[in-house]
């Protein structure tokens, strides 16, 4: 097997992050290859999740490693049960660094497709269901920084603007997690 190279992860400001992933239309090798340098990339930043938009591709499709299932990818996924709350310290490889108390469904039952494209669901709980979350979010646009509380947020765009006024590099998350 040829050595897939990692991707660089895009970090909070770039558009790309922002912007609502497209359906995936076609699973195919090319997808599967995606995925594979994707895994390469989350793991190399110690997270447990990645979604395609953070590697700059704006498709329906995002990566994990969580469990002892082994690492799974999850095409065009949609949450079509949530419930409950569970509040616990979240990061994201997009925001490094930073960690945040967020409240989120407590399950969540997830649906979409395999890399063989086969139909698939999964049903999640505490941190299983918090990365589903996490990463539908991504694929929509949106970063967990929108989750803050008002005083969270202010203090986080604090934090992200002394970084960027001090032009820090946006290092790696210092701890593993993150998504
Ligand atoms: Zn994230």
């Amino acid at each position: 097997m040829p050595q897939v190279a990692p991707y660089r992860v895009r970090t909070f400001g770039d558009p790309v992050l922002r912007r609502r992933a497209e359906e995936v239309s076609e699973i195919d090798g090319r997808l599967a290859q995606l995925a594979e340098a994707m895994l390469v990339t989350m793991r190399e930043a110690r997270g447990v999740g990645l979604a395609a938009p953070q590697v700059g591709v704006s498709k329906r499709l995002f990566v994990y490693d969580i469990n002892d299932t082994g690492p799974r990818a999850l095409v065009n996924p949609v949450i079509v049960e949530a419930e409950g709350e569970w509040e616990h310290e979240e990061g994201c490889l997009s925001v490094p660094g930073l960690w945040f108390n967020l409240t989120r469904a407590k399950r969540v039952l997830v649906r979409g497709y395999d890399l063989d494209g086969r139909e698939v669901s999964y049903e999640g709980e505490d941190m299983e269901a918090k990365l589903y979350q996490h990463e539908v979010d991504h694929l929509d646009g949106h970063l967990l920084l929108e989750r803050l509380s008002p005083q969270q947020r202010k203090e986080a765009m604090r934090e992200l603007r002394r970084r960027a006024e001090q032009g820090e590099p946006a290092s790696q998350a210092s701890r593993a997690g993150g998504g």
